[in-house]
């Protein structure tokens, strides 16, 4: 059930903002609030020990919690298809993505009939997506590398990944984790950068150092699922703009700037 939204809970004191959220009407503690506000005691955004093991389990334990079995969100039957998949979703969304691969593996259902397919078919399939005409270039040139390298099989590391065109560091991870199931390094896209941020897990900003500070502190063996379920968290609570904190599971562990609702 979704909580109702409190008084900015630092403006309560302790004892009562206890009271607020062991069900108060949120009325009440507005007024509580109004009444009695004393100096924000919380500075958001500054996690006394961010990155101490016990915080990153408990992060990670809620997460596994919330989004058991998680898996990739764009449809595919290969590791090829998941290749492609993924370099299409490159600034759109698996949705879209998911709406234009089932026509066009129907049509090049393999790298060598994908890099022998018209430019022009492949731009008007993929339209949707974005940067189509770029995109049908790389993905046509990616299946011309996998035909002329690796014998029209997706190679299983990144250093041979990336030497496809529109494939870097994410799709690899992506390919590698969600079909290999090899736990390469952790995928890094625009939800797992916002909330890794959030969770004060990283302070970078960049793709390549997030995911350098994330294989640091979060487990091997939970690299793969870490960015499934963020990349949901992402989607379904913490969203961008207004982030639900009434209705997240990690809201305990959350110090953000950003929060919309607070308990702590
Ligand atoms: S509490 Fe809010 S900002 Fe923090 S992770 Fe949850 S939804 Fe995101």
């Amino acid at each position: 059930m979704k909580a109702k939204k409190l008084a900015p809970p630092q403006k309560l004191t302790p004892a009562k903002r206890k009271l607020a959220i062991e069900g108060v009407p949120a009325a009440r503690a507005k007024k509580i609030a109004a009444s009695e506000p004393i100096a924000p005691k919380i500075k958001r955004g500054k996690t006394a020990k961010p990155l101490a093991p016990a915080r990153i389990a408990a992060i990670l334990d809620a997460l596994g919690k919330t989004y058991p079995n998680v898996v990739c969100a764009l449809t595919h039957r290969n590791a090829f298809e998941l290749t492609i998949a993924t370099a299409l979703s490159a600034q759109t969304t698996d949705v879209t993505v998911n709406k234009v691969t089932p026509e066009l593996f129907r049509l090049f259902p393999t790298p060598k009939k994908l890099a022998a397919a018209p430019l022009g078919a492949i731009e008007e399939i993929i339209h949707p997506t974005g940067f189509y005409r770029a995109k049908a270039k790389n993905i046509k040139g990616a299946a011309q590398v996998l035909v002329d390298k690796f014998h029209s099989e997706v190679p299983q590391t990144i250093e041979e990944l990336i030497q496809l065109p529109g494939v870097a560091r994410k799709t690899a991870n992506v390919v590698l984790g969600s079909w290999f199931g090899i736990a390469s390094g952790v995928v890094v896209d625009t939800h797992v950068q916002r909330i890794s941020r959030r969770l004060e897990l990283t302070r970078n900003e960049e793709p390549v150092k997030i995911e350098q500070d994330l294989m640091k502190v979060i487990p091997r063996d939970r690299w793969i699922q870490y960015s499934h379920e963020v990349i949901h968290h992402g989607r379904q609570v913490c969203i961008a703009r207004k982030p639900r904190c009434a209705d997240c599971s990690l809201e305990h562990e959350c110090n953000s700037a950003d929060k919309t609702w607070s308990s702590h």
